[in-house]
């Protein structure tokens, strides 16, 4: 079975890019940011202070995340309810990125993580996957992309979307996501030594695909 991690900052393109590569190897994609957002929601529903680490402890033994497949897609459950369509707000990514930092939010997850790589070929991405999840993967691609173009992407699909966006408030947001991604203590976002890194500023989808398939090709 081969293992594929794919880490990055917020916006660079990671889920686009892992869902089409998934799709050409047949591999399943598992999307870990969706687990962090789903235990988000559950924080923001239930009026959790993300400034108290005990009170996100404490919450934390009343999540259940599961991972399901509808039509090859992912469907994230939460305690039994399907939560994917609720969690691709700015809301729930940034309670989900100050929550991240927790030890024992992410000893929630990485089981469930790992077990899912154990059942299939499988494509994951995140932060720390290429570091911590799945230190032995056969490839690891560390994609990026200058803050500056990642906010212009999610500008534009708030836009497609009929969404109102501020395009210099997103790339603040984005700006402070990265630093609280990268300076966490646990699992912060970094590349991993072993990790193939793509800058993918002025590179098209299907480019970023088809390096990151080549790049497969080497290791497989
Ligand atoms: O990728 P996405 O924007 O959905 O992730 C939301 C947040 O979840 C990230 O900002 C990060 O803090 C956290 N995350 C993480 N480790 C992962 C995936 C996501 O800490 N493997």
């Amino acid at each position: 079975m081969y293992s594929i991690a794919i880490d990055g900052p917020a916006g660079a393109g990671k889920s686009t890019i892992a869902k089409t590569i998934a799709q050409r190897l047949e591999f399943i994609y598992v999307d870990t940011g969706a687990m962090y957002r789903a235990m988000a929601l559950y924080f923001i529903r239930n009026g959790i202070n993300e400034k108290d680490e005990k009170e996100v402890n404490a919450a934390c033994e009343k999540i259940h995340v599961e991972i399901a497949y509808e039509d090859g897609m992912q469907q994230v459950l939460l305690n039994g309810e399907n939560v994917t369509g609720l969690i691709r707000t700015e809301e729930v990514g940034n309670m989900a990125s100050k929550t991240s930092a927790y030890p024992k939010v992410r000893a929630t997850l990485l089981d469930l993580q790992r077990d899912l790589a154990k059942k299939a070929d499988i494509l994951m991405d995140g932060r720390d996957i290429g570091t911590h999840v799945l230190p032995n993967a056969d490839l690891k691609i560390y994609l990026t992309a200058s803050s500056k173009v990642r906010a212009k992407r999610r500008y534009d699909e708030l836009i497609a979307k009929g969404e109102e966006a501020d395009l210099d408030q997103i790339e603040q947001d984005i700006i402070i996501r990265d630093k609280q991604d990268m300076e966490r203590e646990i699992a912060p976002l970094k590349r991993a030594d072993d990790a193939v890194l793509v800058d993918s500023s002025d590179m098209t989808i299907e480019e970023v695909v088809s390096c990151v398939v080549k790049e497969f090709e080497k290791v497989k």
